[in-house]
């Protein structure tokens, strides 16, 4: 027994590995940052960008990583060069991305943004390993068909999303039938009371100025039209144990309380915090323990008050359209979420408006037919199909 707690103990003080797909980005810099605050915590494995060599070396470098991976692969001498006199062993393009994820780290980040990253989670689903899932595009568009790769190969997921964070840390899974309902909580985004006129009107940088988050672009656009609420409930109806009509979405504009469970007693149970992403994303890379953060403390009383209101489906459409496609199942988040993608590129180089991003997904969830998914390639196509006819509404 001794023997065993000083085993356990040594374990605890040796640093554990962790990689990070996506590190350039916003969740990925967070990450970084929660890293070089606790040094002796974790050992950096892979890191990948797709175009930012110049943050990925200086990651690379700082970190000591043992693997940069940069996707775009017209890039590669770029970050040899960078990264030059160093012992980062370096890789490029899609198999680059299959490399990083299938190091044996202990901890995966999966925060490549869009469907891009789920060729790489996959692989590292597949190794089963304890993956922070940010990525949440990959788990909408792959569905049950990611989540049964999950358990085949007993690999974990452990969101990122500041809401599926909170749902997880009080979600009782020892009891999952007493639970009513999940409230996913929305801050409305920037234009919560803007009018639909105003919102046609909207350009891209008032749609990225997030009220209370710093995220990057496409996430930032998606909680404008509130579609990011809408690729959460497809997320936590994968990620928890419940069904469709058990998933609530309340707008709470503070972005204090991250979501809540309600039990068959009547008790509700929150998770609150500072708009920190650093919060959430420390569970994920510390878990089953909690490591110390910089992040704000929460000062209930400095706020004061709490607001929560009914989401309007008539200014944000995209709610009821990811409601939909849960439901019709199949390809229809996969047709959602590639439509979206392709809607959301469009909107920030100026080739539609604001209100167009959610019709033009619509558009394609009419237009296209709906197949059913049972393997990867099922994905791609339904995904391909998608992209190509969202690109083509003029
Ligand atoms: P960013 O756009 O800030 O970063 C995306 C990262 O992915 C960057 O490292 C980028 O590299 C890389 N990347 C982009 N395209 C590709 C590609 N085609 N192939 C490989 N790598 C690529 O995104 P966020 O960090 O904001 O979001 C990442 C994910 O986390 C998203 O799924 C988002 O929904 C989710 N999330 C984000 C939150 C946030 O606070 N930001 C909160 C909750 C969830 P490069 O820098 O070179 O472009």
């Amino acid at each position: 027994m001794a023997l065993v707690s000083a085993i356990d103990q040594m374990e605890n003080t040796l640093p554990k590995t962790i990689s990070i797909l996506g590190s350039t980005g916003s969740i990925g810099c967070n990450t970084v940052d929660l890293i070089n605050h606790a040094p002796k915590k974790f050992k950096v494995q892979a890191l990948s960008a797709n175009n930012n060599v110049d943050l990925l070396a200086k990651q690379a470098r700082q970190l000591n990583a043992r693997l940069a991976v940069i996707a775009n692969p017209n890039l590669y001498n770029d970050l040899k060069n960078a990264l030059a006199g160093t012992n980062t062993v370096v890789a490029a393009g899609p198999r680059g991305l299959i490399e990083a994820a299938a190091l044996p780290s202990e901890r995966i980040i999966a925060a490549i943004v869009g469907a891009a990253g789920l060729a790489p989670t996959l692989e590292s689903v597949r190794r089963g390993a304890t993956i922070g899932l940010a990525n949440k595009e990959c788990l909408v568009s792959a569905g049950a068909l990611f989540t049964e790769e999950v358990e085949k190969y007993g690999a974990t997921l452990l969101p990122v999303d500041s809401e599926h964070s909170a749902i997880f840390q009080v979600f009782d899974f020892k009891q999952e039938k007493k639970v009513e309902k999940i409230i996913l909580t929305a801050s409305g985004g920037p234009f919560l009371n803007f009018t639909k006129k105003q919102m046609s009107l909207a350009t891209s940088t008032e749609a990225v100025a997030h009220p209370n988050w710093k995220m990057g672009a496409k996430i930032s656009i998606d909680s404008a039209t509130m579609m990011n609420k809408g690729l959460e409930l497809i997320e936590a109806y994968h990620l928890f144990p419940v069904e469709e009509p058990q998933i609530e979405i309340l707008i709470h504009p503070q972005s204090v309380i991250h979501s809540m469970v309600e039990y068959i007693d009547g008790s509700v149970l929150a998770q609150l915090g500072t708009p920190d992403m650093r919060t959430p994303i420390a569970y994920a890379i510390s878990w089953p323990e909690r490591m110390e953060t910089p992040s704000q403390r929460l000062s209930l009383a400095e706020i004061g008050t709490l607001t929560f209101e009914t989401p309007d489906i008539d200014k944000f459409p995209s709610l009821l359209l990811a409601r939909e496609a849960l439901i019709a199942g199949g390809s229809a988040p996969t047709i959602l979420n590639a439509a979206n993608e392709i809607a959301v590129h469009k909107f920030l180089t100026g080739e539609i408006n604001f209100l167009d991003i959610a019709e033009n997904v619509d558009k394609a969830l009419q237009n296209l037919t709906i197949t059913n998914i049972n393997s990867l390639d099922d994905v791609i196509s339904a995904d391909t199909e998608a992209r190509e006819f969202a690109s083509s509404i003029l």
